[in-house]
């Protein structure tokens, strides 16, 4: 059987160049093309007139540009944010967002369809896992976010991306990191260590090893609670990766990489908010250069939870402030009317 085309959304550069070049072509077709890819956002091979005929048919016989077409598009009552339903090619769709603010705009993208990790109050662990996606299928829905910013008014360019949709990356790291290299590629979406985070449910082998490997991206770590036994009846994935070698593993990444490290926290009403809430992650983490972000929950079908109100919300931030030093942020609520808020996420089949 022939092998499946090769997706060129899955390859980095130097790959692009060593395939272009093992079929005798030259270096400049190669970065021709990259440009095409990542500058002018080439849906396919008829939209890069200027390669060579022979090279264009090489291309066609060989590989493919693999866009994830649109299943459905909506925007919130926001005017800011639009979730994406994209459809993968074995049948699976997956949810993009795409979030405008002031002068820069930020994808959220999707690393697993489904997740396996099964937060209790997170509609894509409600939905179970299914499997997980190619590299090209998440550079796709960047490439596709940009394609969408360069069809509307406002800030043209995507600035960030931050590996927050469905699934949990690093339990798909390969695919992520090659992702990731090919996202901050200075000639084509040019998305520096800066501009990419990665958010974990705390898998701490995962976490070790990006610190070990020096990968060119922020970590948030979802913690929602600061002690063992609230975290495990939160997060299942607590109980295999418990909190003391979670905080030892985010410790390691941030004396590693002489980096920061950002913490998440899902503010439930009257269950993670109190002011002794407040302190024992003051406690948990300080010392570390952290900073923490507070998203009040969004509901899901499967959760009764409520959000924490916001008086709830300025004190949690004020006792990080004043008894440990930590700046936090609170999320901005984006997009909750059309399910596309943090933990919302999820696809039928
Ligand atoms: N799997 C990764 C990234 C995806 S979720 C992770 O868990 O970190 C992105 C963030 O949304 C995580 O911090 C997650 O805990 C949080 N989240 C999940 N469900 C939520 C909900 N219903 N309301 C608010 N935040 C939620
Ligand atoms: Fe998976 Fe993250 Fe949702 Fe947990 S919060 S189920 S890790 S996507």
């Amino acid at each position: 059987m022939d092998s499946p085309p090769t997706d060129l959304y899955g390859l980095t550069r130097p790959e692009l160049h060593a395939l272009v070049d093992s079929w005798g072509f030259s270096g400049d077709h190669a970065a021709l093309l990259w440009k095409h890819l990542y500058l002018g956002l080439a849906g396919s091979f008829e939209q890069i007139p200027e390669l060579p005929a022979r090279v264009r048919s090489r291309l066609a016989s060989e590989t493919r540009i693999g866009t994830v077409p649109v299943s459905r598009e909506t925007a919130s009552g926001d005017g800011f944010t639009r979730k994406f339903l994209l459809a993968l090619p074995d049948g699976e769709r997956i949810e993009t967002v795409l979030m405008r603010f002031t002068g820069r705009a930020t994808a959220c993208v999707s690393s697993q369809v489904g997740c396996a990790m099964g937060c209790v109050f997170c509609a894509t662990g409600q939905m179970g896992y299914r499997r997980q996606l190619t590299a090209g299928e998440i550079v796709s829905q960047a490439v596709h976010a940009a394609r969408a910013l360069r069809a509307a008014p406002g800030p043209h360019r995507l600035r960030n991306v931050v590996f927050m949709g469905m699934g949990e990356p690093l339990h798909n790291y390969d695919a992520v990191m090659r992702a990731v290299d090919i996202l901050r590629d200075p000639s084509g979406l040019g998305l520096g260590a800066e501009r990419i985070t990665l958010s974990t449910v705390g898998v701490v082998p995962g976490i070790r090893r990006m610190a070990d490997e020096a990968r060119p991206a922020h970590l948030a770590v979802s913690l929602h609670a600061a002690n063992q036994e609230e975290r495990a009846e939160m997060v299942p994935a607590a109980r295999k990766w418990p909190l003391d070698e979670l905080m030892d593993a985010c410790r390691h990444f941030c004396s590693r990489l002489g980096r920061r490290i950002f913490f998440e926290w899902a503010l439930i009403d009257g269950r993670n908010d109190t002011a002794g809430h407040a302190h024992a992650v003051g406690r948990l983490i300080r010392g570390l250069p952290a900073q923490v972000n507070l998203i009040p929950l969004n509901p899901t079908a499967g959760y009764s939870g409520a959000p924490s109100r916001s008086e709830a919300a300025r004190r949690f931030q004020r006792i990080l402030a004043d008894g440990y030093g930590l700046p936090s942020t609170v999320r901005q609520r984006r997009g909750i009317d059309i399910a596309a808020g943090c933990g919302q996420l999820a696809s039928p089949r």
